[in-house]
């Protein structure tokens, strides 16, 4: 058995598993992809020492550090259950691999929000994105639609203001949940519009989107003539396998302030925990957190 499992190798669980492997412990990581949402991401520019890199750099070194670290890394491994025999935590993979350890770190991340209309799948990357740092650029000059109100919503109608002819918000709620020093630099911009209290029923498009149309607060349609739809509607925690087995907020699993979970000698950290912010630095952090939880549960028990 490993002494530390970890489960994810984005930020959070690289630095985990780095923390970990460095206090002399056997170190296991198993994950889908290195780097996580690191590889959708094109240039990163808050990362406080490094004033600017590229996303799959940025995973390249995730994984080089840990493989320098003798952590063993195993790839490609969507964990479906967590259970305990004795004292070791069993993880059960799907393709019948089973990873026993003393103590699991959980670093799965999260993934977008997607809305369900009529569109949305069929035009992904044709028009449809969830990413308008990777395919901004992709939008020069055209006109676009951001789905959503929030944060990250008004973060990428600002950003693609610069870019796109126009922007056009279309919020369900009345009004947009976004700080206001975003709402306000959004509403200076000349080449934008918000439509709130409305709803987007369908995304148009055969080989590429064409329009959206959107159903306003007095009950009539309309349809905007964008060529891109950026989805950006908040993230789900990648917990599904984990509901029913330990403490979950809102899906997001609840940790303590050593990033322990309900289950003692199970620690999380990162985008799939209730951690308030998700951030690279920050999921950095709390990886390097967990794994000195897990170290000092150890030397305790
Ligand atoms: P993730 O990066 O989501 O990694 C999760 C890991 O878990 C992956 O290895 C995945 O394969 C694995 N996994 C998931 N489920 C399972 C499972 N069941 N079994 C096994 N493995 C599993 N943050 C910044 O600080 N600066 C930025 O500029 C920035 N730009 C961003 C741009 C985009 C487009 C996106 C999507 C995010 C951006 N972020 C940025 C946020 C940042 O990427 C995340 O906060 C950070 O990656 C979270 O790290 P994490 O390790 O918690 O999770």
């Amino acid at each position: 058995p490993f002494d530390v499992l970890v489960v994810g190798a984005g930020p959070a669980g690289a630095s985990s598993a780095i923390y970990s492997a460095r206090k002399g412990f056997n170190v296991g990581v198993a994950a889908g992809r290195v780097g996580g949402q690191v590889n959708d991401t094109a240039g990163i520019e808050n990362l406080i020492a490094i004033s600017k890199t590229q996303g799959s750099d940025f995973a390249a070194e995730l994984r080089q550090n840990m493989v320098a670290n003798g952590v063993d890394l195993m790839e490609s491994l969507q964990a479906e259950r967590l259970s305990k025999e004795g004292d070791l935590f069993v993880v059960e993979f799907a393709g019948d691999v089973k990873l026993k350890a003393k103590s699991v770190i959980l670093a799965t991340g999260a993934r977008y929000r997607t809305t369900g209309i009529p569109g949305e799948e069929e035009l992904r990357n044709k028009g449809v994105t969830f990413c308008p740092h990777c395919d901004g650029p992709l939008f020069q000059d055209k006109p676009v639609a951001v789905i959503g109100g929030g944060n990250s919503a008004i973060e990428a109608a600002i950003d693609l203001a610069g870019l796109a002819s126009h922007v056009t918000v279309v919020e369900l709620m009345d009004h947009l949940g976004a700080d206001q020093v975003l709402v306000d630099k959004l509403n200076s911009l000349p080449n934008t519009r918000v439509l709130t209290s409305a709803t987007s029923k369908e995304i148009l498009g055969s080989d590429a989107v064409s329009g959206l149309v959107v159903q306003k607060s007095d009950g009539s349609s309309e349809t905007l003539p964008v060529e891109g739809v950026f989805v950006q509607i908040g993230l789900v925690p990648n917990t599904e396998w984990l509901e029913g087995t330990l403490e979950l907020d809102r899906g997001q699993i609840a940790i303590d302030r050593s990033n322990a979970t309900s289950i003692p000698g199970v620690f999380a950290a990162g985008d799939c925990t209730n951690v308030p912010h998700k951030q690279i630095v920050v999921a950095m952090g709390e990886g390097a957190n967990a794994a000195l939880g897990s170290f000092e549960h150890s030397i305790r028990n």
